[in-house]
C-alpha cells in the first residue's frame, strides 16, 4: 500500500476561511486593516483571556521584533535569550542593534533555565555596568517555562520579560495561558504552527494603551498631521485583512488542534512506553499543560540504529524548515556540533518510511553567526540538540500514523 507522506506538522483548513476571505475581496478590504483584522484580534483577546490586548501582524518575528522596540532596546542594550530556540527568538535583538546573551536551558521543560538567568543578570552588571534591558523567555514545543522563577527573577532586576510563545498557543502554566507572563507575548500563525494565516504573528499586549504604541510602530510610525511627518523610525508590519481572514476562520480550530496535537503526544507516550533508550518529552508536573505543538523524543548515545554508518555520508539538499525558501549551497557534511550518528540515523531511516522528522533545535550559542556573543550554559541544550528529534504531530498525523511512525522507531533499532 502506498502511504502518504507524514509531514511534522501541516497547515488545516477548517472550510470557513474561504468566506471571511471572500467578505474582504467583495467588499474591496485588501489593506493591512479591515474587519478579519478587527475581529481576529477580538478572537485572540477572548482566547488569550486576562485582559490582555492583541495586535494582528506580519509575523512572529515582527511581533518580537516590535515588542522590543517598544520596550526601548536599541544600540549598546544586552538582550538575554534562550539559546535553546529557533533563530527568530534572538534575531529582532540584532535588528535592534542590541546584543543578544544567550542562556541555557534546564532539564524539565527544556526553557530557560532560571539560575543562569540570574547568574547572567548579576554578571552582566559587574562586567558592563549595566543590567541587560529585557529577556526573551520562550515556551519551547509548546512547553511552558519555569514561570514563577522566571517572572519573579525578571521583576527584581527590572528586566523587562518578552514572552515567545510562537510554539505555545493554548498552552497554560497554572492555569494560565502562555503568552500572558511578560509584558509582551509573541504567537506565530506561520504554516506550521498551531493555527496559521498563511503567514502571520501577533503581540499580546499588557493594555489598549500598549497595543495602540505597537500599532503606531507597525503602521510606519505617522504622527497626527495633514502631511506625512515622522518622529520615530517605524515598520510596515501590519497583518493584511485577507491573512486575518485565514486567521478567523482558524480561530474556529484552535481548541480542536490544541486537543488533537495532546492526543498524539498521549498515544507516543503508550506506544513509546516500552522502547527503552528513547524518553518523550512531557510536562513536568500539573503544573504545565503543554499545547504539545511537537511530540519530542530523545534518544540514548547507546542506542545503535541501523544504517549508522551512513549517517552524515552524503550531503542533504536543500535546509530545513517548511519554508526555508533559497538557501546557501556548498554547506559541508558536518558541523563542530551535530545531532549523535543514531539520530541522524534514525531521521533517514524514517525518512524513507515516508515520515518526516527533524533534530531539535540547534543551539544558538553555536551557530556561527553568534559564535561571538557572550552566553552562559550548562550542556542541557547541546545534549538536546545531539539526542533529539521532533516527530510528527500536526492535525493530519491520525492515530495509525502514530502507529505506524513508532513501529519504524522500533524497527530501526537494533536489538
Ligand atoms: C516560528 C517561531 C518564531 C517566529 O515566527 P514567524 O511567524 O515564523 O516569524 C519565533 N519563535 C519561535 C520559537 C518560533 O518557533
Amino acid at each position: 500500500m502506498k502511504r502518504e507522506r507524514i509531514y511534522l506538522c501541516l497547515a488545516h483548513l477548517s472550510g470557513k476561511e474561504q468566506k471571511f476571505i471572500s467578505e474582504a475581496l467583495n467588499t474591496n478590504w485588501v489593506v493591512p486593516i479591515g474587519p478579519n483584522v478587527d475581529a481576529f484580534e477580538a478572537d485572540l483577546e477572548a482566547f488569550v483571556g486576562d485582559g490582555r490586548k492583541v495586535v494582528a501582524l506580519a509575523s512572529g518575528t515582527a511581533a518580537l521584533h516590535l515588542a522590543l522596540v517598544a520596550s526601548g532596546v536599541g544600540e549598546g542594550d544586552e538582550v538575554l535569550a534562550q539559546t535553546f530556540s529557533f533563530c527568530a527568538s534572538s534575531n529582532p535583538i540584532k535588528y535592534v542593534g542590541a546584543r543578544p546573551v544567550f542562556i541555557d536551558s534546564e532539564k524539565e521543560t527544556w526553557n530557560i533555565s532560571s539560575e543562569l538567568l540570574e547568574e547572567a543578570i548579576r554578571e552582566r552588571e559587574r562586567k558592563t555596568g549595566r543590567r541587560p534591558k529585557a529577556a526573551v523567555i520562550v515556551d519551547i514545543y509548546g512547553m511552558p517555562a519555569k514561570m514563577k522563577e522566571i517572572v519573579e527573577i525578571c521583576d527584581r532586576y527590572g528586566v523587562i520579560m518578552i514572552e515567545d510563545a510562537a510554539n505555545a498557543m493554548g498552552s497554560r502554566y497554572e492555569g494560565r495561558m502562555c503568552g500572558t507572563f511578560g509584558r509582551y507575548g509573541v504567537l506565530s500563525f506561520n504554516g506550521n504552527k498551531m493555527i496559521t494565516t498563511s503567514g502571520g504573528g501577533a503581540l499580546i499586549c499588557r493594555d489598549e494603551e500598549a497595543k495602540r504604541e505597537i500599532m503606531f510602530y507597525a503602521t510606519q510610525a505617522r504622527e497626527a498631521y495633514p502631511y506625512y511627518q515622522h518622529e520615530k523610525i517605524g515598520y510596515n508590519y501590519r497583518m493584511s485583512n485577507i491573512c486575518a481572514g485565514i486567521g478567523r476562520g482558524q480561530m474556529t480550530v484552535a481548541e480542536e488542534h490544541i486537543e488533537h496535537h495532546k492526543k498524539v503526544c498521549r498515544l507516543y507516550r503508550e506506544l513509546l512506553e516500552e522502547v527503552e533508550g528513547i524518553k518523550l518529552h512531557e510536562n513536568p508536573d500539573e503544573r504545565y499543560d503543554s499545547n504539545y505543538w511537537l511530540s519530542t523524543i530523545t534518544m540514548e548515545e547507546g542506542v545503535r540504529v541501523k544504517g549508522e554508518e551512513r549517517a552524515y555520508g552524503e550531503k542533504v539538499e536543500g535546509a530545513v524548515g517548511g519554508a526555508a525558501g533559497v538557501v546557501h549551497e556548498g554547506g559541508g557534511l558536518h558541523t563542530e556540533c551535530e545531532p549523535n550518528r543514531n539520530v541522524e540515523a534514525m531521521r533517514m531511516a524514517l525518512d524513507e518510511a515516508g515520515i518526516e522528522s527533524r533534530p531539535l533545535w540547534k543551539p544558538m550559542h553555536r551557530q556561527p553567526v553568534y559564535a561571538k556573543m557572550p552566553s552562559y550554559v550548562n550542556g542541557v541544550s547541546e545534549e538536546l540538540f545531539r539526542k533529539g528529534l521532533c516527530l510528527p504531530s500536526g492535525p493530519y498525523v491520525r492515530e495509525e500514523d502514530v502507529r505506524y511512525i513508532v513501529e519504524n522507531i522500533k524497527a530501526n533499532i537494533i536489538r
